[in-house]
């Protein structure tokens, strides 16, 4: 499932033939995903110009010349395929990211100006796409609720203390409450937890002060590190099976369930937990 990183890095595969060209051609194939596409979906977008595309927690969000904004969700299995027809066209896409997908699960389609083609695919169908007013942007129930970008100047220790005063989850859960910080997922909480050195089972309200001031740093250092690769990622990928790249190789505990400890070999084996469903990974050494 894509998380911060992977809609960061598909944001910046997108923006040299989305942003600022205009739509020649918008279509859906079929009438929904996980909830109906826009009503007028086509007539909505065709002419238009896609002014700023700007990512928010998970979001895509193409703010567009006519007044509206078109978010976009990938879902767990959603993706973007770049069509470049010709030279110029392949040399406005940073990469052709993820050829080759099952056509049957291309659902939406964009003919940008420029030449490329621009493809929404996605076999599993929890992704979507909402169209809206901009300037109606703050009421939209997927984004109001939505806590500070964690790569945001926002998004401080002293916002964490605040957020995470009194509250009496695990740090883990806390941190995936999209209202405390928006776009975490679970890699990267177990990610960031372990760079910290704080258990996954410690209680929330513990973490203001000394340890939120070490926190913070390790989530923007884990995410940005992230985005740096997955561009790479995806490029290699893209030559192969074109899944969507992830930061796999550099995880040091997500994923490793009984392989050692990257920063101590003598310490006991990577833990496996499962808190409210999903499967936690840390070093029970390195994190208190
Ligand atoms: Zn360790």
């Amino acid at each position: 499932m894509p998380e911060l990183p992977e809609v960061e890095t598909v944001r910046r595969g997108l923006a040299p033939v989305m942003e600022g060209r205009r739509i020649l051609g918008a279509r859906n194939n079929r009438p929904d995903l996980r909830f109906p596409f826009p009503e007028k979906f086509a007539e909505r977008l065709t002419g238009t110009v896609i002014d700023h595309l700007e990512r928010r927690a998970k979001y895509l969000l193409a703010h567009l010349s006519s007044g509206e904004t078109l978010l976009m969700h990938l879902g767990m299995s959603g993706r973007f395929t770049i069509e470049a027809p010709n030279e110029a066209a392949r040399d406005m896409a940073a990469f052709v990211y993820a050829p080759g997908g099952n056509p049957k699960h291309d659902h939406a389609v964009f003919d940008m100006e420029g030449g490329a083609r621009v493809i929404f695919n996605d076999p599993r169908r929890f992704g979507f796409m909402a169209l809206f007013a901009t300037n109606a942007m703050a009421d939209q129930s997927f984004l109001s609720g939505l806590g500070p970008e964690p790569l945001g100047n926002e998004f401080s220790p002293a916002h964490l203390d605040a957020a995470l005063a009194g509250k009496k989850s695990p740090i883990k859960m806390a941190l995936l409450d999209q209202r405390i910080v928006a776009g975490l997922g679970n890699i990267y909480v177990c990610e960031a937890l372990w760079r910290a050195g704080i258990s996954p089972r410690r209680m929330a309200s513990s973490i203001p002060g000394k340890r939120s001031a070490r926190l913070v740093p390790h989530i923007r250092d884990v995410l940005s590190e992230a985005i740096e690769a997955g561009g790479t990622t995806l490029r290699d990928f893209a030559a192969t099976d074109g899944a969507l790249g992830y930061f796999q190789h550099s995880f040091a505990v997500y994923g490793r369930e009984n392989e050692i400890c990257r920063a101590d070999a003598s310490h006991g084996p990577v833990q496996r937990i499962v808190q409210s469903g999903r499967s936690t990974f840390f070093c029970p050494s390195c994190q208190r």
